[in-house]
């Protein structure tokens, strides 16, 4: 069921190349038309201003999406692409770092599809943030219950 979860992505990648291309076509509207003349064929950026400032911004706006994407999709459930909830705080507290370990922030999906690990404290020992995956966490506890029934 990652298909969602990459899918998602692709769609929001989709949106934002649709949003960073309208925005390149503006900002060329906007720097006017190019030299004529001898200066036909010269290359505008780094010559025209306007047009120099105008693809400078556009690209920044590219890049902006760009992270807004991927700073979205990384507190998305890797199954079913919802936004992750719940975050609880746990492990140790910053000023006992050493003693009782880095604190963290687990992150669930309320469907039972997982949990995201986020490390608070970034050091170059700590953890990375990782995804764990429950599998089918419903199911495994409908057949638990199934199987007490029968008990
Ligand atoms: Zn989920």
């Amino acid at each position: 069921m990652a298909v969602r979860y990459w899918g998602w992505l692709a769609a929001k990648l989709a949106v934002a190349a649709g949003l960073a291309y309208g925005f390149w076509c503006l900002a060329v509207d906007v720097a006017g038309p190019g030299p004529t003349g001898l200066l036909a064929n010269w290359p505008r950026f780094g010559s025209d201003l306007s047009y120099t400032v105008a693809m400078a911004l556009a690209v920044i706006v590219a890049f902006g999406l760009l992270w807004l994407c991927a700073a979205d999709q990384l507190y998305r459930c890797h199954t079913c692409a919802r936004r992750l909830k719940m975050p609880a705080s746990e492990g140790g507290n910053l000023s006992h770092t050493m003693l009782g370990g880095s604190p963290f922030t687990t992150y669930i999906c309320t469907y039972g599809h997982g949990k995201l690990y986020v490390p608070d404290v970034h050091l170059s020992s700590s953890r990375a943030i990782r995804w764990t995956g429950y599998g089918n966490l419903w199911e495994n506890l409908m057949e638990a219950e199934r199987e007490a029934v029968k008990k």
